[in-house]
């Protein structure tokens, strides 16, 4: 791969090492492009915070750092600066106001939880209920038609394992509106080489039919993840079996107006 939109750093607390360490796996792995989508803070009302993402306080120093090696890597290897972002309703509009306050070049789509994350559950536990596949897909879409997302990271998230004609019919329209809205939708390497539930074969197929465009994503938690070409291999090989058209760049959506 020659570009990775989808790497992480410690402030979230599930991700290791270095950041410079990152950025020399990724010149080993002979990329072009190493895009920093740390997984976003959240401003939320009263005494919630999430546990997997940064602290608003911790945005400045994330993208100092950044700035600090795109700096001494300049000529090497690009590094544009995003987050990974849900998409929840009652507060996207502050988390837009500020982040608008800091260079940010993009955002890529996670959906992590339906609704505002304090008041609804986990995509990623496995569940047959057809309502939270329905609500999943609702959100992302209306999430695409903001115009403010580059890529819809491991799109299949949501963990459903109840009926597989519906599941493909729901999931149906949000590939649709990827499309429509020219949004790319992540093979997620992590989840791939992990065994994870995603990539899902039955999404892809859907995907494929509805002409989307994906793009491969390291969702990298160790520098390790960045060089890695037997996943990155089969990654490829799950695009070629579903005929999908992978992307090796994508076209930044910026959030500032
Ligand atoms: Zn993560
Ligand atoms: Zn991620």
């Amino acid at each position: 791969m020659i570009a990775n939109y989808h790497t992480h750093t410690h402030r979230c607390n599930h991700a290791i090492g270095r950041e410079e360490d990152y950025v020399k796996e990724a010149l080993k792995a002979g990329m072009k492009i190493l895009g920093w989508a740390d997984h976003t803070p959240y401003l939320f009302p009263g005494g919630y915070y999430s546990t997997y993402r940064m602290r608003p306080a911790q945005l400045p120093g994330y993208v100092k750092t950044i700035q600090e090696l795109q700096e001494k890597y300049r000529g090497k290897i690009e590094m544009p600066i995003g987050l990974e972002t849900e998409y929840y309703p009652k507060h996207f509009g502050d988390l837009l106001a500020f982040l608008r306050d800091f260079p940010i070049d993009y955002l890529i789509l996670g959906q992590h939880f339906v609704g505002n994350e304090y008041d609804a559950p986990y995509c990623a536990v496995a569940t047959d209920e057809k309502e939270l596949l329905r609500r999943y897909c609702r959100q992302s879409m209306e999430a695409m038609n903001t115009g403010l997302f580059t890529y819809f990271a491991h799109p299949e998230l949501i963990h459903y394992q109840g009926d597989w004609k519906f599941y493909q019919e729901t999931m149906r329209a949000l590939c649709t509106e990827a499309k429509s809205c020219g949004i790319p939708l992540e093979i997620n390497l992590l989840g791939l080489g992990a065994g994870r539930h995603y990539p899902n074969r039955y999404f892809l197929e859907v995907a494929a039919e509805e002409g989307c465009e994906v793009i491969l994503g390291c969702d990298a938690h160790s520098p390790d993840a960045l060089n890695d070409p037997e996943t990155e291999r089969k990654g490829l090989d799950l695009a070629k079996e579903f005929d999908l058209k992978v992307l090796e760049t994508v076209q930044l959506r910026s959030i500032h107006k």
